[in-house]
């Protein structure tokens, strides 16, 4: 063997150790066995490939679905100096010739294929001619029909295995449920091959979840609060919501810009470039948007719609700090939003189908309703143990709750006696007793319950019912004028077999003491805060010159880094995480001088 595995992360990557289970893997394919690697979003999957391919003589080929990812990653490797290159369908011919020269030639150690492209023009023909060390098959999910992803092409790729029996495979997947595991080691032959299964917790994302009462206003607070310069991404389900949000961002000085699949497909290239490549870029988005995107520097991600379900929701807050340092994963939702997920699932679907996807709905519901650690609640759902995390809204300050049995079932008597026929306003007009037109109208004055809810506030019985509407007890029927209406699940409560508990209300809006310090980049003096900026500015300069995206010179956190030792010499910056010889050789005096200058 040529080279140690840490050297090269040392020296190429600089980064100073393993993270995880990366040298174990990366030991077990330099063995020239497969290998099946779950690990989360940002948990360093790459380098699992990466360094074996460095390390073996000839090349390793990574298939991967998403153009995107492919030339982001193939622009950060040639960044480090490590020969890499891509090979897909949007390509030019030319360029697909001349990569194809080079592979022949092994100009290249690592090269990123399509999965169609694999299969296509003699290429396994050409492969068989060379010498291949290693097959990283990326996403691997995609081969599963359970999956979010399925692509058909994957499954071609068993045939690797028959071809090549020689050669280790790897395979790579963010996603952790166990029905797509059993199933990519199926139809990709690796039931031999070791599985490695890493937490998917993220740690260094804040969850918080509030409910609405002005989303804009509440959204513009927790940016400007916490984010007030940084990336982020607002989700929204409706483009003209995207527009209108995006706007009303600008006119408050921030930098957004809209993404969805409305716009033409040069607006929307262009808006994620912008994205990609300037700071502090806040992407108004529908789900469109994000899939390929692997921007580390993403500070918040906040949901200002509800996700269908709770792995959509992983998947979308998890595009929040990928770079390992503090991030905000926000959301805001209310009773209408319930009803308005709910009557968008399951159109063109199976009665069975359409059942589960009501249940996982119902289960994103709990985790929003849910008064313990959020943390520990989304990873049980992903069949992980683990203790309250102190780093979601609800550990850092605990809920106080009460106990609201009676004016449940009051509730849901009001609905019963109304007919179930009404709203969720004349239900609460009936508990206050507010003589509105509707109520004299249908006589509703004259029930006995009316104005029997006096002692609890508008907003506490939003908040109730939206809580019925979450357990599934109350449904809201958007084709009969949003008219409530109970379910068989409530039955208990009625019996009185059940207790019902809420958090208690406050009527601030955001409480932004409630949240953890601030995922923003701030040092305590004003001198750090200068340099760190300068760092950013040259930064910025150094990629708009090269065309690529920032990061892919410095993450932040090796700016960071720099702004806590100032490094003097080449070397001392050699010392930082991120600073490999590549990027020393290219950047290091630029950036010596700006900390020298400072
Ligand atoms: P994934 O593919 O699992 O989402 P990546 O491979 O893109 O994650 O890695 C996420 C980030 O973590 C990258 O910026 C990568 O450079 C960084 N990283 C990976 N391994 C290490 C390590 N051992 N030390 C420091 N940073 C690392
Ligand atoms: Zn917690």
């Amino acid at each position: 063997m040529l080279r140690k595995p840490l050297d090269i992360l040392q020296n190429t990557f600089g980064y100073p150790q393993f993270r995880g289970a990366q040298s174990e893997i990366i030991d077990h394919v330099l063995g020239n066995r497969d290998a099946l690697v779950l690990m989360p979003t940002g948990g360093g999957k790459s380098l699992c490939y990466q360094i074996p391919a460095l390390i073996f003589e000839g090349l390793t080929v990574v298939i991967s679905p998403l153009i995107a990812l492919m030339q982001n990653q193939v622009m950060a490797l040639r960044e480090l100096g490590v020969e890499a290159a891509a090979l897909n369908s949007g390509m030019p011919l030319l360029d697909r010739q001349r990569v194809i020269e080079d592979v022949q030639a092994n100009k290249v150690k690592l090269l990123y294929i399509a999965p169609e492209r694999l299969f296509a023009d003699g290429f396994f023909d050409l492969l068989k001619k060379i010498q291949v060390s290693l097959f990283a098959i990326d996403e691997a999910h995609c081969v599963s029909q359970w999956g979010h992803d399925f692509r058909p092409e994957y499954l071609r790729l068993s045939a690797l295995h028959e071809i090549f029996p020689n050669v280790p495979r790897i395979a790579l997947t963010a996603t952790a449920d166990s029905a797509t595991q059993n199933d990519i080691q199926e139809r990709l032959n690796l039931t031999y091959g070791r599985t490695f299964k890493s937490s998917f917790d993220r740690p260094n994302i804040q969850y918080h979840v509030t409910t609405k009462n002005n989303a804009v206003s509440q959204l513009l607070s927790f940016i400007t609060s916490q984010h007030k310069s940084d990336a982020g991404i607002v989700y929204c389900m409706s483009r003209k919501k995207v527009e209108s949000i995006s706007e009303k961002l600008n006119t408050h000085g921030f930098k957004s810009l809209p993404y969805h699949a409305g716009l033409n497909t040069e607006e929307r290239a262009r808006n994620q470039e912008v994205f990609l490549k300037e700071d502090g870029i806040i992407m108004v988005a529908t789900i469109a948007f994000g899939m390929g995107i692997d921007k580390p520097d993403v500070r918040f991600v906040a949901h200002l719609d509800l996700p269908k379900n709770l792995e959509a929701y992983y998947q979308e807050t998890g595009r929040a700090g990928r770079d390992g340092l503090p991030a905000d994963a926000w959301m805001t939702y209310g009773q209408q939003d319930i009803a308005k997920v709910r009557n968008l699932l399951g159109t063109n679907q199976s009665r069975a189908q359409l059942a589960i996807e009501h249940q996982k709905f119902n289960a994103l519901l709990s985790y929003c309703e849910n008064l313990k650690c959020r943390r520990k609640y989304l990873l049980k759902y992903f069949d992980e143990k683990s203790d309250d995390c102190g780093n979601c809204d609800n550990c850092l300050t605990k809920p106080e709750t009460i106990d609201t049995t009676e004016e449940a079932r009051l509730a849901l008597s009001a609905i019963f006696r109304t007919g179930q026929l009404y709203g969720a306003t004349h239900i609460i007009d009936v508990l206050l007793g507010n003589e509105t037109d509707k109520v004299s109208t249908a006589s509703h004055n004259s029930l006995a319950l009316f104005g029997k809810g006096k002692h609890k506030t508008k907003q506490e019985w939003q908040a109730i019912l939206r809580q019925l509407l979450a357990k599934d007890y109350v449904l809201q029927d958007m084709e009969n004028f949003g008219s409530l209406k109970l379910t068989e699940a409530c039955r208990p409560l009625l019996k009185g077999e059940e207790t019902f508990v809420s958090r208690k209300l406050y009527m601030s809006k955001l409480k932004t003491s409630s949240m953890g310090t601030p995922s923003s980049v701030v040092f305590n003096n004003d001198e750090d805060n200068s340099l760190f900026s300068k760092l950013k500015e040259l930064r910025l300069e150094l990629a708009r010159k090269a065309n690529i995206p920032p990061y892919v010179i410095f993450h932040d956190k090796t700016l960071i880094e720099m702004v806590f030792n100032r490094p003097t010499t080449l070397d001392e910056l050699s010392g930082i995480q991120g600073v490999g010889t590549t990027k020393r050789d290219k950047y290091g005096n630029l950036f010596l001088n700006q900390i020298l200058q400072n």
